[in-house]
């Protein structure tokens, strides 16, 4: 990456007023790029030319473009991003509730989106489960490229500023493997002067990286913890995400109990749900033991199968089974639904059918460039 531009979108404001003076150029600069989305320098239409020339020598402003998009049904929107060096990343653009109006159409509630970001390009640690694995580890992504999907998104969608906005870290990669970009985002993302998203609206997902996971908690940002656990002994887990060899169950379960949560707010544990793999009702027993004595909330996830896997989706009774018989015990327990099915769901799913498809054209209505 030593040739390519870093992107202003890498920046905290505070950074960013090191490099432009006077300050407060600086703060519109930010505001060009938060609050009004622009896209090169052409946009800033109060920065004077000469600090734009200055600028555009060192810094693009957008580090990616949109080299794909799919419209689900249901409203998600998934993205296919190019970045400069031509390696691909995935975003997801989810509509988590509708906009609440009154009889004379004015907003009581406004519509809430969820943003999925991707941290790496590929991934290192390998799930069984994944086809984000299956390509192996291309890159980290820089702070700037994590921080432009949600730029681009909100862009895209046309989606004002300080209208809410949830994060979620659940797109490609691993986020604690890609720690220090991941800390630079949120905290860009925090800016009261930039997008203003609070840590509480952002959630990091985690295949469980023990000791990463208490160095995420060290820098006490905020953010909320969601732990990819899907099994409850070792030696599955360890098929699933063979990573869990070196940072088994107990060593994470150890690691959530240390980590500084809101003390309202409950640890989500997602759990991907592979029949006759996990789905069966001593798993949920288990589970229940596992996770007693934290404040914990279970996200069953249906396994998405693709061309290949050697794994099966759960029928919906032994799901429904399953979250029964976790409720009935006492735990918190939803059943994600699967948002942006007919498009291509998990995580992965998009750029590798974006490889398989590369030599053809993209031929479905539903796709669009812009
Ligand atoms: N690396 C992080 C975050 C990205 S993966 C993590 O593993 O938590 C985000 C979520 O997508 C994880 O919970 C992962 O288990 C899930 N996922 C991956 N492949 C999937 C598939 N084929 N079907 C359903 N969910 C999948
Ligand atoms: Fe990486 Fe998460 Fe996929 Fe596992 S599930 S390979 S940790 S992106």
């Amino acid at each position: 990456m030593s040739n390519i531009k870093p992107s202003l979108l890498e920046f905290t404001l505070k950074e960013l007023q090191e490099q432009i003076k006077p300050s407060f150029r600086a703060k519109q600069v930010f505001g060009w790029l938060y609050h009004q989305y622009a896209e090169n320098y052409e946009d800033m239409k109060n920065i004077p030319k000469t600090l734009k020339d200055e600028l555009e020598e060192k810094f693009l402003v957008n580090p990616m473009k949109i080299a794909k998009k799919e419209v689900s049904s249901d409203g998600t929107i998934k993205y296919l991003f190019e970045l400069q060096d031509g390696k691909t990343i995935e975003a997801v653009w989810l509509k988590m509730k509708d906009a609440e109006l009154d009889e004379n159409g004015v907003i009581l509630h406004e519509a809430k989106y969820t943003i999925c970001v991707s941290t790496q390009v590929g991934c290192k640690m390998g799930c069984t489960f994944c086809l984000t694995a299956k390509g192996g580890f291309t890159r980290d992504l820089t702070a700037g490229e994590i921080v432009a999907q949600v730029v681009s998104l909100k862009r895209d969608n046309d989606h004002k500023h300080n209208r809410m906005i949830n994060i979620v870290y659940m797109g490609m990669g691993e986020p604690l493997d890609n720690l220090t970009s991941l800390a630079k985002a949120i905290e860009i993302f925090k800016e009261d002067d930039g997008l203003c998203i609070s840590a509480k609206r952002q959630t990091v997902s985690t295949s469980g990286l023990s000791n990463k996971i208490d160095q995420l908690g060290k820098l006490d940002l905020g953010v909320h913890i969601a732990i990819s656990l899907h099994a409850v002994d070792d030696e599955l887990r360890s098929e699933l995400i063979p990573m869990n060899k070196a940072h088994n169950i107990s060593s994470i379960i150890e690691a959530v109990k240390r980590f500084p949560i809101d003390t309202r707010k409950r640890v989500m544990f997602e759990y991907l749900v592979i029949k006759n793999k996990n789905d069966d009702i001593a798993s949920a027993k288990k589970l229940i033991k596992l996770l007693s004595g934290i404040k914990a909330k279970v996200n069953l996830i249906y396994f998405n199968p693709y061309p290949g896997t050697p794994y099966d989706r759960p029928s919906k009774a032994d799901m429904v089974a399953f979250q029964e018989y976790l409720v009935n015990h006492g735990l918190l327990c939803t059943i994600r639904d699967s948002k942006g099915i007919d498009i291509s769901a998990a995580c992965g799913q998009l750029k590798e059918q974006d490889e398989f498809n590369r030599v053809k054209a993209v031929t479905s209505s539903k796709i669009s460039r812009d």
